[in-house]
């Protein structure tokens, strides 16, 4: 028997029908998807706060050194030109969540986005810290005030802005380094007036976003739950009630009666305060809080757990599920070009950029039936280390070279321009010749380390 999914008009619980706030408290629960999840939240927490102590080949693993316009990641180390290589890794992490939605639904919401890792993980845990579960906290807040209430307000909220200021000075280091940051904490903030107004203003706004404005962001701001629905169909696997075991809902004492038990279990503990059993909803977040609940009420009742489970629609509607869709092959066609294209970017690299440029003003000279063509070869170290360039020029079209600096040394991502002289005797001047040097870099052989660098050299009837 397929029952058909309620039309539910209300809106969301988290919005009373006046359009204003209900504030949700959601009730704490136990189960193997929250103490997944708190796992998962500890790692994502620990992996942001020490991330920026970590080094790769002497530099920060992941840094975003804006004021040198340098980005490093993992031990690569890339300049401002390097920059268009962040399509290939942002789109890459675009078209990872999309196969994932498409597979897994909103997994990233429930158990890897940044707002519920931090929510979750950390400001919630405050809250049930000072202020007790979810009763105790309807209580005290629907009461007087009290000195009990006030001195644990003050405390949560103090807490709060401490979190807030940690987690934007963290953020905070991935773009001017850890020790910036720590000799900045130190000194005045007028000396550094733009960092400061970055870090007030962040934590500004995760002390409201985390405090109060909570899963609106979810509902309100957040487009990955709005476009869900273009990116998942009826084989995704979500979270669900499963409507054929679970209706008509009521006593457990009625035999008439499906598997649940409206004990609205499901709901208190849901954080964007909706019910699951009204189908699927753009406002479930995926958190899995609802599947421990239930399963928790089935356990005490001796019934199967997963009235309320992972599955697809299909899956809960009791009809065949698929795995190959036409819409994973798109997916997949698109990811396969996405590798191709950014091996063959990245492959495209190179350790050192070396172009001749000319200089301004007349383009050669003829002094004592000579040509002179004056040139400047931009060099830059692309490398994370010091390198030394040794410069060749070519000996077989007659042009005699003066390089007053045949062997530079440049730290990383250093630049330089050397001065080069190019002469000819006017006799020997023919079209098409080029002036060509070879630069490498000292004790590597590899193909990225050397090159040839070639400009026209010009001259009379040239
Ligand atoms: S927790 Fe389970 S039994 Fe209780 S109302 Fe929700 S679906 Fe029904
Ligand atoms: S409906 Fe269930 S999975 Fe969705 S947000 Fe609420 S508790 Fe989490």
């Amino acid at each position: 028997m397929t029952i058909k999914l309620p039309v539910v008009e209300e809106p969301a619980s988290s919005l009373r029908s006046d359009g204003s706030r209900n504030y949700v408290h959601p009730a704490d629960v136990k189960g193997r998807f929250t103490r997944l999840r708190y796992i998962i939240f500890a790692v994502l927490i620990a992996i942001y706060v020490t991330l920026p102590f970590v080094k790769v080949g002497g530099h920060p693993a992941v840094f975003m050194d804006i004021v040198n316009r340098r980005f490093y990641l993992f031990g690569g180390v890339f300049n401002a030109q390097d920059f268009w290589l962040m399509f290939f890794l942002l789109s890459g992490v675009g078209l990872t969540l999309l196969i994932l939605t498409a597979i897994k639904g909103r997994l990233w919401c429930g158990y890897a986005c940044p707002q519920t890792v931090f929510l979750e993980g950390a400001f919630r845990r405050v809250e049930r810290l000072i202020e007790g579960p979810r009763a105790q906290r309807l209580r005290r807040n629907a009461a007087g005030f009290t000195f009990d209430k006030l001195w644990r307000k003050f405390l949560k909220h103090a807490l709060y802005l401490v979190l807030a200021l940690l987690l934007s000075h963290v953020f905070i280091s991935y773009f001017v380094s850890l020790p910036s940051v720590v000799d900045m904490v130190q000194r005045s903030p007028a000396e550094h007036p733009t960092a400061f107004t970055w870090v007030v203003v962040m934590s500004a706004i995760l002390y409201f976003n985390f405090s109060w404005f909570r899963e609106q962001l979810c509902l309100i701001i957040c487009p990955y739950g709005r476009l869900q629905s273009t990116m998942t169909d009826r084989d995704t696997m979500v979270i669900g009630y499963d409507f054929n075991r679970g209706e008509p809902r009521g006593k457990a004492s009625d035999p008439s009666n499906g598997d649940c038990v409206d004990c609205k279990r499901c709901v208190v503990v849901c954080p964007t305060g909706i019910d699951i059993r009204n189908g699927l909803q753009m406002e479930c977040v995926g958190c899995a809080a609802c599947v421990d609940a239930c399963d928790e009420i089935m356990d005490k009742l001796g019934r199967d757990e997963g009235l309320v489970r992972y599955d697809s629609l299909n899956g809960l509607e009791g009809k065949p599920k698929h795995f190959g869709r036409p819409r994973l092959f798109f997916y997949g066609g698109i990811a396969t070009l996405w590798l191709l294209g950014t091996a063959l970017a990245f492959s495209q690299s190179v350790a050192f950029e070396a172009n001749v440029l000319r200089l301004e003003g007349a383009p050669f000279m003829v002094v004592d039936a000579k040509v002179r063509n004056s040139l400047r070869v931009h060099l830059v170290n692309k490398t994370g280390d010091k390198q030394t360039f040794i410069i060749e020029p070519e000996s077989e079209s007659g042009i005699e070279y003066i390089i007053p600096q045949q062997r530079i040394e440049l730290k990383s991502l250093g630049s330089t321009y050397l001065p080069i002289l190019a002469i000819l005797p006017q006799d020997k001047m023919r079209p098409g010749l080029k002036l060509q040097l070879t630069i490498s870099m000292e004790g590597r052989d590899d193909r990225k380390a050397s090159r040839l660098v070639e400009a026209p050299f010009v001259g009379p009837g040239s």
